[in-house]
């Protein structure tokens, strides 16, 4: 369903030099929802974002948002606000003062600014943190304080840049929930850049994968991690195998392959390696064709009937599991 608010990148392309950063990518952001575009480093992602914030200039096509091309506005003029992987918070400023500086920039009244401030500061949990400097506040602090100031002026589409990055793992898995209730909340299009798939698969609605400057799939969460369409993709995304068959290229998730006893699979393999991860167990195995196989078992399944490096196994899985890639 197309909504008035939808964002549409149109053969975006970005140049820097002879260097092509982001290849004529194609892309509608649904309205109200929660976006990552997720792909190693280099592949693009933070110039198509830094494109639609206006912090980089498009080399090519159009950013449309709420039906205008927005591409050569300013950053204010835009209708999008950025949070940077650093927070650029003004040292000098309180907090509150951080938070109402771009309602400042555009003349609006002391009283007034300090007010929608405060309640931004309510939102993100940091009312009793108003009048401290940045530099007195932890990093998940200072994030949430970039985000009110982000968020102060009303954007309907919301970009951030690598946000979670720079926190240790324990608050990134709790601020990760935190923002996508914030998103919830709010009903506004979060786009956000990560290179990390469990991240992208724990917040985002759609997951936009791209590999040399162009998107290489798109598509629900769920869709992208069980059916990847390419070899990068199921191989970005983890869990999966890739397989050559007589009929082709195939993926098919590390969960989704038994082991048998040597022959009754439908290949042949040995075990080379074990590690055990606590729920279950990841059996490394080497085909007669000499392809690596993964085949995460249940530890309970493991355990029953353990299998050691060396032993010769049968591998199967259920046909329907499998993924066609293209090449
Ligand atoms: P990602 O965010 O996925 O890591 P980037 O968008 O930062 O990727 O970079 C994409 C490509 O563009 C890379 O090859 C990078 O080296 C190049 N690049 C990025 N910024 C600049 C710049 N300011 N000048 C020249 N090349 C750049």
């Amino acid at each position: 369903m197309r909504s008035d608010l939808d964002l549409e990148l149109v053969a975006l392309t970005k140049r820097y030099g002879t260097t092509v950063a982001v290849d004529a990518i194609q892309h509608l952001f649904h309205a109200g929802s929660y976006a990552c575009l997720l792909g190693p480093s280099g592949c693009g992602k933070s110039s198509t974002l830094r494109m639609i914030a206006g912090h980089e200039e498009v080399s090519d096509g159009a950013i449309v948002l709420a039906g205008h091309d927005i591409a050569h506005l300013p950053p204010a003029k835009r209708g999008t606000a950025m949070m940077f992987q650093n927070y650029a918070l003004f040292p000098h400023l309180s907090v509150i003062d951080n938070v109402a500086f771009s309602l400042k920039m555009k003349g609006v009244e002391r009283a007034e600014r300090r007010r929608r401030a405060g309640e931004l500061l309510d939102l993100v949990h940091m009312t009793d943190f108003a009048e401290r400097l940045p530099a007195q506040l932890s990093g998940g602090q200072q994030q949430r304080v970039a985000l009110a100031r982000a968020l102060i002026t009303d954007p309907q589409v919301l970009l951030l840049d690598e946000p979670l990055s720079a926190l240790d793992p324990f608050l990134r898995v709790r601020m990760r929930s935190e923002l996508k209730k914030l998103q919830r909340e709010l009903g506004i299009t979060f786009i956000h850049v990560t290179h990390g798939q469990d991240e992208a698969l724990a917040l985002a609605d759609e997951i936009v994968v791209m590999n040399n400057a162009r998107i290489e799939q798109a598509g629900p969460a769920r869709e992208v991690f069980n059916a990847p369409r390419t070899e990068f993709v199921a191989r970005f995304m983890g869990g999966h195998n890739v397989i050559a068959l007589p009929k082709g290229h195939f993926a098919i998730r590390s969960d989704q392959v038994t082991v048998t006893l040597p022959d009754q699979g439908k290949l042949e393999g040995r075990v080379t390696g074990l590690e055990y991860q606590g729920a279950s167990v990841a059996l490394t195995l080497m085909t007669a064709g000499d392809q690596e196989i993964t085949a995460v078992i249940p530890e309970d399944r493991y355990f029953a009937k353990p299998i050691q490096p060396g032993d010769g196994v049968g591998l199967s899985w259920d046909d329907t599991n499998l993924h066609a890639l293209t090449a």
